[in-house]
């Protein structure tokens, strides 16, 4: 052993300190000045619970967590804390789409990485700062998992993901439980199937296998499904979550009161409906202000759907046609849903590979338009996308809520939610794990 063996140690500590010291300075110079400690005050709070609002409360952020929320007389502000004066805003939770995708489109040129990270941000430019990933190709699979998995740990200037990779699926129950199994290993967050209602579809006991094997595995499952019957065979076989709305017929009172009895949440995903059809003329929506935000994103989508050909094809299908009474129904069954205390939880089935039209951002303002006019109240469609959505996927105990402890991600409103949902448009500003995000995308 020689001497200078003795002092390398030393050396390579010195080397690592420094090289330390270089990797975090670009992270703290994005972090906000002072003590890191920003106080939001003077603005109403709708906290997400459902709880009455708080007028000109204050919520104190740090390390990208709500430390405290209050009125002002209850909540002390730290010395040396940013002050931020909210007055007049209205602050909710940041919005949760419970039925999301997130899929590179086919023939995208973007890297993977690249095209699903603008797509985040592009949901985080309109206050979406969660996204449950219901479905992923396997050319996006392993990249969404990356993502969900930096999360917690990098400054965030996108919405966060949780995601149940490729659908499960089998031919008989040990494929469908190996089907479950591989996903369990990629440690995805939620499992998602399918029941379309047609001869292809897994059996009452593949399924059945399936949901049990997840449930060994302790993740929560999702049904694709639109009939009824098909609906109760997957709550007997104990699905957690309905991933879309029942559109055939109306649901009986019994299914509600099982449906409230087990606990299941319930996913309507309206705009999915709308998508089929209303590019059958060109929307007037592409015009909006609103809708524009999210340009850079949809242009590649908003071209093809204002094609004439495109929309004669749409009014002359009678598939697509026939949305429109699903819909219509859809929009009935969330009400007796609603009004029998069934846990809803806003989702939008924006992002699908595949199926054009579903804007991530912008269609989890008009679901939330849409789920207001089927007959839930203002404060109802709030928590349902919020809170609720929160408790629905079981996807992270720190989403969904302004409380102590919670992820500081927020959507602060120039005008109030409660008034009319279609404020939730008036957006302020946005923020994701306690930082403002910049609106570049
Ligand atoms: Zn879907």
């Amino acid at each position: 052993m020689t001497r200078n063996s003795i002092f390398l140690p030393a050396i390579a500590f010195a080397v690592l300190r420094m090289l330390v010291s270089f990797t975090f300075q670009p992270s703290l110079a994005q972090a906000p000045t002072g003590s890191g400690v920003i106080a939001l005050t003077g603005a109403r709070i709708i906290d997400g619970t459902g709880r009455t609002p708080l007028q000109q409360g204050t919520i104190i952020l740090s390390k990208g967590i709500i430390e405290a929320v209050g009125a002002p007389a209850a909540v002390k502000i730290p010395p040396g804390a940013t002050r931020v004066d909210l007055s007049g805003k209205t602050i909710i939770p940041g919005l949760i789409n419970s039925h999301a995708h997130l899929n590179v489109q086919q023939g995208a040129t973007l890297l993977v990485r690249d095209d699903l990270i603008r797509r985040l941000k592009t949901y985080a430019l309109y206050g979406v700062t969660s996204a449950v990933n219901l479905g992923s190709r396997p050319a996006d699979e392993l990249e969404a998992l990356k993502l969900r998995d930096e999360q917690t740990h990098v400054m965030l200037d996108r919405a966060r993901l949780y995601t149940g990779g490729v659908n499960a699926i089998g031919k008989t129950p040990e494929e469908a439980r190996k089907s479950v199994d591989r996903l369990a290993d990629l440690k995805v967050d939620v499992i998602k199937y399918h029941i379309n209602g047609n001869p292809n579809d897994m059996t009452p006991d593949i399924y059945g296998a399936l949901v049990d094997e997840a449930k060994k595995k302790g993740l929560p499952t999702f049904v694709h499904i639109f009939y009824l019957k098909d609906a109760k065979g997957a709550v007997e076989k104990g699905t957690d979550v309905l991933a879309h709305s029942i559109r055939d017929q109306d649901i009986d009172s019994a299914f509600a009161a099982e449906l409230k009895r087990r606990n299941i949440g319930y996913i309507p995903t309206l705009t999915r409906d709308l998508s089929v059809f209303v590019y059958e003329t060109r929307p007037a929506f592409f015009d909006e202000p609103f809708f524009r935000k999210g340009i850079a994103l949809y242009r590649e989508e908003v071209d093809p759907l204002s094609n004439p050909a495109s929309q004669q094809k749409i009014r002359n299908d009678k598939q697509a046609q026939s949305i429109k009474q699903a819909l219509h129904q859809a929009t009935h069954n969330l009400k007796i849903l609603s009004d029998a205390g069934i846990p809803i939880a806003m989702g939008t089935d924006s992002g699908a590979e595949g199926n054009p039209g579903r804007w991530q951002g912008y269609f989890e303002h008009v679901e939330m338009e849409m789920m207001a006019k089927a007959g839930m109240s203002p404060m109802q469609v709030i928590v349902a996308a919020t809170g609720g959505a929160a408790r629905v996927t079981k996807v992270d105990p720190k989403i969904g809520t302004i409380e102590p402890g919670k992820w500081a991600d927020l959507l602060v409103l120039n005008a109030n939610p409660l008034d009319d949902i279609r404020n939730t448009r008036q957006i302020h500003s946005v923020w994701v794990g306690g930082q403002r995000i910049t609106g570049a995308h």
